[in-house]
């Protein structure tokens, strides 16, 4: 049996074939640089490509290696939510499998987690590689989060980050089906700080998430499990017509009463007006819908993810 590690680094793995035996080669470098035991935990989230033989073919190599497949693609927030599941360290490591959070940050993460933090986010600097079309959007997500959400994400941040493992305890207990890990840290509490690097462009492949198309579902998980800021706005919106249209009915009257013309002609207005109000009706119910269909995801209870190969993990876990 292995000794229990320190450590454990969790990379989730879609389609990243050319990328997993340079991460290894990496992490294994600066891990054995820190000097106590550590686990390199991937878990294959239904790749298509031949990853999964890639992560059998490390474990054998090194056994510190350990490996977990989905049955099928679950999501990227998922394949995080298993390694969780299943890292042992007492400090937990997430990243992308894609080498664009360099592993030499991570001693400078442990440095700040033996000063006695339980999260140490990896803050981005520069963002070398990436399409301008990619950090407008990630800048203007960031910020309207920040300013929707109550909770305090900080600015920047990725997934890359070290977790003490009670923070750790305390979201594998969140068993919510649609997960936005970036704010449900934050939520958790406990000493947080933060260590700036600059991100790398991917070392090979392509990157997952680059349409509104994919990114889009991410903002929306993003907001509705954090706020109900969209309903209110329904709300908001309802009482301010209604104070309009008060307003509205005492001035029709008068003009009738103290006008001999004919204030309002015609149906355009009265069609422009329900049309209007249909179209609001209907985006709210759409919002109501988005919550409802949240709720559906919960109480059906269906297990987060189906493992269907794994390698050093024990059959009790
Ligand atoms: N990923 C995953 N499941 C998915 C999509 C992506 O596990 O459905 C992994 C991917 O292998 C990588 C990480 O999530 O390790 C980040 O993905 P990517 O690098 O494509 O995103 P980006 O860095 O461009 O935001
Ligand atoms: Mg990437």
């Amino acid at each position: 049996m292995m000794m229990k590690p320190t450590y454990s680094i969790i990379a989730p793995v879609y389609n990243e074939e050319p990328v997993l035996h340079k991460l290894h080669e990496r992490i294994a470098e600066v891990m054995d640089e820190v000097g106590e035991p550590w686990e390199l935990l991937l878990v294959n989230d239904g790749s298509r490509d031949r990853s999964a033989d890639i992560i059998a073919q490390l474990h054998s190599k090194d056994p510190r290696v350990r490996g977990i497949s989905f049955s099928r693609n679950f999501g990227f927030q998922v394949a995080v939510t298993a390694g969780l599941d299943h890292a042992q360290g007492d400090a937990i490591i997430l990243t992308d499998a894609d080498l664009q959070d360099p592993p030499e940050v991570i001693p400078r993460m442990i440095e700040k987690w033996k000063e006695g933090f339980d999260v140490v986010y990896g803050v981005r600097g520069e963002r070398e590689g990436e399409t301008f079309f990619k950090k407008l959007t990630a800048k203007l997500f960031y910020r309207t989060i920040d300013v929707i959400t109550g909770i305090d994400i900080p600015l920047d941040t990725g997934d890359f980050r070290l977790m003490d493992r009670r923070v750790v305890t305390a979201l594998t207990g969140m068993r919510e089906r649609n997960r936005f890990l970036r704010g449900m840290v934050p939520w958790v509490g406990f000493k947080q700080t933060g260590v700036t690097y600059q991100r790398h462009a991917r070392f090979a492949g392509e990157s997952k998430f680059n349409s509104v198309r994919q990114m889009l579902p991410f903002a929306m998980d993003a907001i509705t499990s954090f706020s109900y800021f969209p309903m209110q706005l329904a709300t908001f919106f309802g009482f301010f017509v209604a104070f309009l249209s008060l307003i509205a009915i005492v001035a029709v009257v008068l003009l009738r009463l103290l006008s001999s013309e004919v204030a309002f002609e015609g149906q355009a207005s009265t069609l422009v007006m329900v049309l209007f109000l249909g179209g609001i009706q209907l985006i709210s119910l759409g919002i109501l819908g988005e919550y409802l269909g949240r709720i559906y995801d919960e109480v059906k209870g269906r297990p987060m993810y189906l493992i269907d190969k794994a390698w050093g993990i024990d059959k009790e876990e």
